[in-house]
């Protein structure tokens, strides 16, 4: 059956349940979006002209809703506790049920149980009948009810789960062995799953997949209105909870905004103003959200504290014509230095409060600012109020592009049928799998590209024509090395660069080559002339560096605002 796009929401709003605050909030959201989500699938079904492909069975199973993981979001809902997931969650359900796929969405282990056809009474044994899903989205939490569950089948089919994961998990904290070898410790690693089943909220590593979630669009009248009903006087400071006032020195920076700005906050309460939240701050209280934004379209600034990180908040107050000037971190903040960080399965470093915001959307709508600096602080308040700036909100993030992105993974992205390890021939190794493709060296000999002659799989995706390699600097991940080039780093690319003779069109001297498993493989010592290959494709990373190697990366292009996917990839 071919996926045919909905064009009305009302029927997803009988599939989410009831009874918990958690799913009331999402589905006001979803009622509250449901024009701006209609009209980008009108589009989107125009730009397609009937290309929508197969329809999908899904299972949506939202793990840490459910009573057995303990569900403490649900009851912090009005209470100022963590809501990006749940944006997040609700985005997906409205962007999967208009794509035209049938669904269904659990957030209990019991009709977990009931729709996997886990017999009754029965634990950890095979289900009995196929699984009737094509594709289950869940997070960490519903990954190990359904491992619980389903015993071996578990194996079987876990080529078919998405994993939504905010903060993302890199291969080398993916792979069991190698993690448990190599000391990458983490609560939530250890899965063996293709990285790019994992999908994240921020495209934090190409080796992971971007879903993102969406933003409130402004027509050409409301972005008017918006830009001469700015009070230029006004800020408001990024987070719901109190906690976020304890900042160390945040006295000193609050004064001099104070001095230029009238501050605004929505910090939940109870009954009396929080003691944290010092007089002078005008603070509303938790507001619900579609309020909240209309209070980010009255202000010109949205100041953030450093915590939370990388929530929906700042693109959001961006939307809305917002400036938003958070704090430099340095050193950035990692597993390795932060408690919050502590435990996820990246090594990620942490540049600032939003490094999204930084790096993808920067000035004029984004500064970031070292706060111990009073000077650099208070230089940055007087250019934020004398600067105009526009409404701005990346395609990425904006109901179209979520739905093009989500569309075109379902229907490209297969972990089920990878290409199977060739027979154990002595001098191969698996990852050598990978059809012909010579390289051809660019006129200037710093980077290859593919050679116009070379064989392609016209089902691969991406298409491996848009594959660029290039050599790392030591001390750069592929992440970097290809961001350095305005091309993004492409994970799936690694098959084709993973040998031998790939050294060689880069006039790289190998003494000696072999087949080890590392995530920074392939690469080359250079000092000693040593070429590594990857003797495991689940390790082939975009993430990681270290100075003794120089790396082989595979780098892609991108369509502008739309990160996930390459110029020809829709
Ligand atoms: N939000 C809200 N009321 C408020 C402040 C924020 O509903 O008073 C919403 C906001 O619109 C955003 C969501 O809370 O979509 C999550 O924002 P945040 O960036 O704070 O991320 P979190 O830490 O909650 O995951």
């Amino acid at each position: 059956v071919q996926a045919a796009f909905r064009s009305d929401l009302a029927p997803l709003l009988e599939l989410v349940g009831t009874g918990k605050e958690s799913l009331s909030f999402m589905k006001k959201r979803i009622r509250h979006l449901a024009q701006q989500w209609l009209r980008a699938a009108r589009r989107l079904e125009q730009k397609l002209k009937g290309r929508q492909g197969d329809q999908k069975h899904i299972l949506i199973h939202i793990g840490f809703l459910t009573e057995e993981s303990g569900d403490v979001f649900s009851p912090r809902v009005l209470k100022g506790g963590p809501l990006g997931e749940m944006v997040q969650w609700a985005d997906i359900l409205a962007a999967l049920f208009l794509l035209g796929h049938s669904l269904k969405v659990t957030v209990s282990l019991k009709e977990l149980q009931s729709n996997l056809g886990v017999p009754p009474g029965r634990g950890n044994c095979p289900l009995t009948n196929p699984l009737p899903f094509d594709l289950i989205y869940t997070d960490y939490h519903g990954l190990q009810q359904m491992k619980q569950h389903m015993g071996l089948s578990f194996k079987k089919y876990r080529c078919r789960v998405r994993v939504i994961d905010t903060f993302g998990t890199e291969p080398a904290y993916n792979h069991e062995e190698y993690a448990t070898l190599r000391g990458f410790r983490t609560n939530w690693g250890y899965w063996n799953l293709h990285p790019s089943q994992f999908m994240t909220m921020f495209p934090h590593t190409p080796d992971n997949s971007f879903m993102g979630f969406v933003s409130e669009e402004l027509n050409q009248t409301e972005r008017q209105r918006i830009k001469s009903n700015k009070v230029s006087s006004m800020a408001v400071v990024y987070g719901k909870e109190a906690s976020i006032w304890k900042l160390q020195g945040k006295e000193k920076f609050l004064s001099i905004l104070n001095k230029y700005m009238e501050i605004h906050g929505t910090v939940y309460y109870e009954t009396q103003r929080p003691p944290e939240v010092p007089a002078f701050v005008k603070n509303h209280g938790l507001l619900p959200q579609h309020e909240f934004q209309q209070l980010l379209r009255k202000a010109k600034l949205f100041i953030g504290f450093g915590f939370p990180y990388e929530g929906p908040a700042p693109l959001e107050a961006i939307a809305n014509g917002c400036v938003f000037l958070q704090a430099r971190f340095n050193p950035p903040h990692s597993s390795l230095n932060h408690e919050f960080f502590r435990g996820k399965p990246t090594s990620r470093e942490v540049s600032s409060q939003h490094p999204y915001a930084e790096d993808f959307i920067g000035k004029p709508h984004v500064w970031t600012v070292d706060y111990n600096n009073s000077e650099e602080f208070e230089a940055a308040i007087k250019t934020i109020l004398r600067t105009q700036v526009d409404p701005y909100l990346p395609y990425e993030y904006t109901c179209e592009g979520m739905l093009e992105r989500i569309h075109a993974y379902i229907q490209h992205q297969d972990f089920c049928t990878m290409p199977s390890p060739p027979p154990p021939a002595k001098a191969q190794s698996p990852a050598m799998q990978s059809p012909p493709s010579p390289l051809a060296l660019s006129p200037n000999a710093t980077h290859l590209v593919w050679s116009p002659s070379a064989r392609r799989d016209p089902r691969a995706w991406p298409p491996a024509d848009s594959l660029q390699v290039w050599l790392s600097e030591g001390q750069h991940a592929c992440t970097e090395t290809c961001r350095r080039r305005g091309l993004v780093c492409e994970p799936t690319f690694f098959r084709f660069l993973n040998k031998k003779e790939v050294f060689l069109q880069l006039s790289i001297t190998c003494d000696s080559t072999e087949y080890e498993m590392n995530h920074l493989y392939p690469a080359v010592a250079e000092n000693v002339h040593e070429c590594y290959l990857q003797k495991e494709p689940l390790l082939f990373s975009c993430a990681g560096h270290n100075t003794k190697y120089r790396r082989l990366c595979p780098c892609r292009d991108y369509r502008e605002g739309q990160v996930a996917l390459c110029r020809d990839c829709l």
